[in-house]
Order: C-alpha cells, then structure tokens, then sequence
C-alpha cells in the first residue's frame, strides 16, 4: 500500500510540473510578445439603439502570434492576471486605444466614445490613476470620452478601496462602466454608492431574452435599475432582430453585438465611419 501510495504521489507530482512548466513556458511567451509587439486590438461600434447611430465603440485585445493566427483573450487574460502581465498589456491597450481613436475624433467624430476594460488586478493597482493620467495626457484624448469597464467583483474583496478608487477616477473626469451586470457578486446596497455612469447587461440574459420570459424580466428590471441610478444602459451580445426589438421596447439606451458588427480591425472600424457618415 505504501509503495501504490508513493507511486501516487510521483504520478501526481509529475503531472503537477508538466501543467506548472507549460504555464510557465507560455507566460514567457506573453512576456516575449510583449516585448514583440504581438498585441491588436479590435473595435466592436456600440450603437444608439433608438436612432442606429455609432456612440463609441469597446477595444477589444488579441494576440496575433507570428504564423498570423489570432488568439481570442479568454485563452490569455486570465494567465495576463495571474502573472500581473496584464499591468504593462493593460497600459498599452489604454494607450493604444486612446491614440487611435483621438485620430477618429480629429478626423470629425468627435462625439465618439472609447469603452476599455481593466481587469480587478489593474483596478486595485496603485499605479492606476498616473496610468490612466499618462494615457490622456500622452495621446491628448479627452478624460470625457472615455468610459473604463470594470466588473461588480472588484468590489468583493475591499468595497471602501474600491469606492474610493471609483471617486478618484471619476475626478479625472472619466466615465465609469460596470460590465457583465447581473453576473457577479455586487450587492444593490453597494451599487447605489458606486459613481457609475453605464450599466452593461451581461450577454447571458440578452442571449435567453427572447425565448425566457424569466431573462426578459431580468433585462426589464436591469434596465429600471440603471435608469434610477441615472445610467445609461448598453445590452451587449446582441445578435438578432428578435432581441433588437425587445430591448428597444424595454427602453434600453445602447446595443452592442454581432447583430450589427464583430469587433473590427483598425482599417475596417474606419471603413465604417466614412460610409456611415457619408454625405
Ligand atoms: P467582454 O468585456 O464582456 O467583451 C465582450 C465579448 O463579447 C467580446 O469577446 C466580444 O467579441 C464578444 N461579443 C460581442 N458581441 C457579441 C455577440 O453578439 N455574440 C457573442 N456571442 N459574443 C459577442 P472577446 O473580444 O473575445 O473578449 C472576451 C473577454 O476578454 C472580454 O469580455 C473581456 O472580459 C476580456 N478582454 C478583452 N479585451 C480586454 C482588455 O483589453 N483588457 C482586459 N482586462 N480584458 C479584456
Ligand atoms: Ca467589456
Ligand atoms: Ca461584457
């Protein structure tokens, strides 16, 4: 028994350093594309679900490894957060982002907006409002223009931490989002305290909407919701016609989705500015 015993533990020893050496080759990967400049990021257009005009749009990261396939960031966010990788990739997707579409606002469309998603790990981190700060000051992006999307989970650990962080964002005069609404583990008593000013309905009850009348009621109380606490609402994942109507009747303020565009290269994003705007 003692020698099965001491078999099983060097079988489960040996499997334990093949996951930590594969994790540890590729946050060298991440590290070196890093260095390479191996990250994009794509630009899904947010619209007003009332008159279909652009709003804005989300920057969305990937990694184009160097054969010109592209890596979606579920397959490396995660790994980004646990290596805090994702502090220097959150920088430059601020930064990038910011850049280019101050080139959109200067080519006359001015009155878009630039969604950017920060992880809890960049939120909490101390460096965050220099970083924000760096990002407008080097790229002359207006703080009004932009809207950072964090998750209700940054608050669970330290809910004052995270007021106080919200406040001072909201001072340099950016806008606050909460993404995936509904998902997490935010408690209503805490969300009326929180200097949000968008509220983003998590995907998964826009998916079910128009087949569960219980999603639906979840997506009409979202929306009330947002609206008493003086939110715009956005509803992402928007993907048919079906749900399109529903949301409009619901009074929700902005879609995002496949219904209307995927997330968009650089070149394709421009593309439909000048059509949509097009005289
Ligand atoms: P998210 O912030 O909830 O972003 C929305 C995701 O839904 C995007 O996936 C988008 O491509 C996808 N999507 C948009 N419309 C539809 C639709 O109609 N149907 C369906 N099925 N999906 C739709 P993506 O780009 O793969 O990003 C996945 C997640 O990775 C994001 O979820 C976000 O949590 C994270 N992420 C992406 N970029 C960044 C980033 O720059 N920083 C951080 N921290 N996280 C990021
Ligand atoms: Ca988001
Ligand atoms: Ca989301």
């Amino acid at each position: 028994a003692k020698a099965k015993g001491k078999n099983n533990y060097q079988f489960f020893s040996d499997d334990m350093s093949l996951i930590v050496s594969r994790k540890i080759a590729l946050e060298n990967e991440l590290r070196r594309a890093l260095t390479n400049k191996e990250f994009l990021l794509h630009y899904q257009p947010q619209f007003n679900a009332h008159t279909g005009e652009i709003t804005g749009m989300e920057a969305l990261v990937r990694w184009q490894i160097t054969d010109g396939e592209i890596i979606s960031p579920a397959n490396f966010i995660p790994l980004a957060e646990e290596t805090r990788l994702i502090l220097p990739l959150g920088e430059w997707v601020l930064n990038t982002a910011c850049e280019q579409v101050k080139i959109w606002h200067d080519a006359g469309h001015s009155h878009l907006k630039l969604a950017v998603n920060l992880s809890p790990l960049q939120f909490l981190d101390d460096d965050l409002l220099d970083m924000v700060g760096r990002a407008l000051d080097q790229t002359g992006f207006p703080a009004s223009s932009l809207e950072l999307e964090i998750t209700e989970n940054v608050a669970v650990d330290d809910i004052d931490l995270a007021l106080l962080r919200m406040q001072a964002l909201k001072e340099l005069g950016v806008n606050l989002a909460i993404d995936d609404f509904g998902t997490g583990y935010c408690s209503l008593s805490y969300l009326k305290k929180f200097p949000l000013t968008n509220l983003k309905i998590a995907q998964s009850f826009v998916r079910d909407m128009a087949i569960n009348p219980h999603d639906e009621a979840l997506v009409e109380a979202m929306v009330l919701i947002g609206h008493k606490l003086n939110m715009s609402v956005i509803a992402e994942g928007v993907e048919t016609e079906e749900q399109l109507a529903l949301l409009k009747e619901l009074g929700c303020d902005e879609i995002q989705g496949y219904l209307f565009s995927k997330p968009l290269t650089t070149d394709h994003f421009s593309q439909l500015l000048s059509k949509e705007f097009a005289t």
